[in-house]
């Protein structure tokens, strides 16, 4: 069967079609600038050149639509007609406490999902605007709910709680949930089957190291702990975002930046992280250049980065009371090899020790620790498209 999957956001959307049964990525693309100027749609099939085409796109109708027909092409489709997609899966950012899986798209499931806007309104109206579209335009196809949060919901209370007032949480849902779960989840399985050993009997701690960033500790196959919480913002310094902080640093700087609450979170969201510290950029590429040329701050950047990463790993080793394998994925946690070096070295009490020609590596599953090391670390590439299409088929 082939799945569609797609992730959809407020301005732009990323699909790629999979074949359930080879898992092969038949195409692949994203259209920007929905609803806005300018729209473009790139379309790439797996066997030929990719097409950057400028095309209106008031809605996310217009765009899934532009999608269906690049797909279904005479000359450069992947699929002769649309009846060749089996099912949809949709990237869904918050669940909540409603969903501890994924789930088929019924009208209680959108009603449900619904309700979680409040706790990511940027992207989950997003997320139920690309889920529509495609229902109007694929009405008899079966559609799949993946959510960002699932695979988090299995957090223990105590690692789950805010230090707030209980009726926070009984009202208004105000509690630790985690993100990057597709992520982390697909990650941890992988370890175990590079390990050799079963599931539900390792301790590992998964390091999304991306744009965005967390941790997570995942337990006998289940999340204990993850760095993100109520909202992405929480847990590692990130590209632009500030991570964790003092929270009374938000009066303080609303004070004397002279800006409104809404002024600082964007500052904490959009301006903060390795970006706000270094000055230069959110791309660590950039920021390793810089470095490397004298830049001090981008060192900075870099060293407070690599020192909050290693603190977490520290913490979740005590959460699991042990670690088994530790597993650096994403952008950075894929290609970054002097910062996995770097992280490690923080980690030698736990008896880890690197090998540099493994860490050289790039783009494929391998062991980066020497056969010596008390705790293995591993690079395994995310693909949270696969894990989205695998669960979809699941379900369907
Ligand atoms: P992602 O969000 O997973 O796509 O990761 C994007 C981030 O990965 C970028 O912002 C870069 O900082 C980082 N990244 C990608 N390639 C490299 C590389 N070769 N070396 C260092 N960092 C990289």
């Amino acid at each position: 069967m082939n799945i569609l999957v797609i992730n959809c956001g407020s301005s732009s959307l990323k699909y790629q079609l999979i074949n359930s049964e080879t898992e092969a990525v038949l195409a692949k693309g994203l259209c920007e600038r929905i609803g806005i100027e300018g729209s473009v749609i790139t379309y790439q099939p797996a066997d030929g050149a990719k097409e950057v085409t400028e095309s209106p796109m008031p809605t996310h109708t217009q765009a899934i639509q532009l999608v269906l027909d690049a797909l279904t092409n005479e000359k450069s489709g992947v699929i002769k007609s649309l009846a060749e997609v089996g099912a949809v899966g949709h990237r869904v950012v918050h669940g909540g406490e409603k969903f501890t899986s994924s789930t088929l798209l019924t009208a209680e499931a959108m009603a449900a999902i619904e309700e979680c806007n409040d706790l990511a309104p940027l992207h989950n109206p997003a997320n139920l605007i690309g889920i529509r579209a495609c229902q109007e335009l694929m009405p008899n196809v079966p559609m799949v709910a993946v959510f960002d949060t699932a695979f988090h919901q299995t957090m223990p209370e105590e690692a789950y709680l805010y230090g707030l007032p209980y009726e926070y949480y009984e009202k208004h849902q105000v509690r630790r949930y985690g993100f990057h779960g597709t992520s982390h989840s697909y990650v941890s399985k992988k370890a175990a089957e590079l390990a050799g050993k079963p599931y539900e009997e390792m301790k590992t701690i998964v390091c999304h190291l991306g744009n965005g960033a967390s941790l997570s500790a995942v337990k006998n196959g289940k999340s204990v702990d993850t760095s993100m919480g109520l909202t992405p913002l929480e847990g590692l310094i990130m590209g632009t975002r500030s991570g964790d902080m003092d929270p009374a640093i938000i009066e303080y700087i609303a004070k004397k930046e002279n800006l409104d609450l809404a002024g600082v979170i964007n500052v904490l969201n959009k301006k903060s992280g390795v970006l706000g510290v270094s000055g230069v950029s959110s791309d660590f590429r950039d920021l390793e250049n810089a470095a490397a040329e004298g830049n001090a701050r981008a060192a900075k950047a870099l060293a407070a980065y690599n020192y909050r990463v290693a603190k977490y790993i520290g913490s979740y080793v005590a959460a699991m009371n042990g670690v088994d394998c530790i597993v650096f994925t994403a952008g950075l946690g894929e290609n970054g090899k002097a910062t996995r070096k770097d992280i490690c070295a923080y980690l030698t009490f736990l008896g880890i020790e690197i090998d540099d020609e493994a860490n050289s590596v790039r783009g494929k599953e391998i062991v980066i620790s020497t056969p010596d090391s008390k705790v293995q670390v591993m690079v395994i590439p995310t693909n949270e498209e696969l894990a989205i299409a695998r669960e979809t088929l699941a379900l369907v």
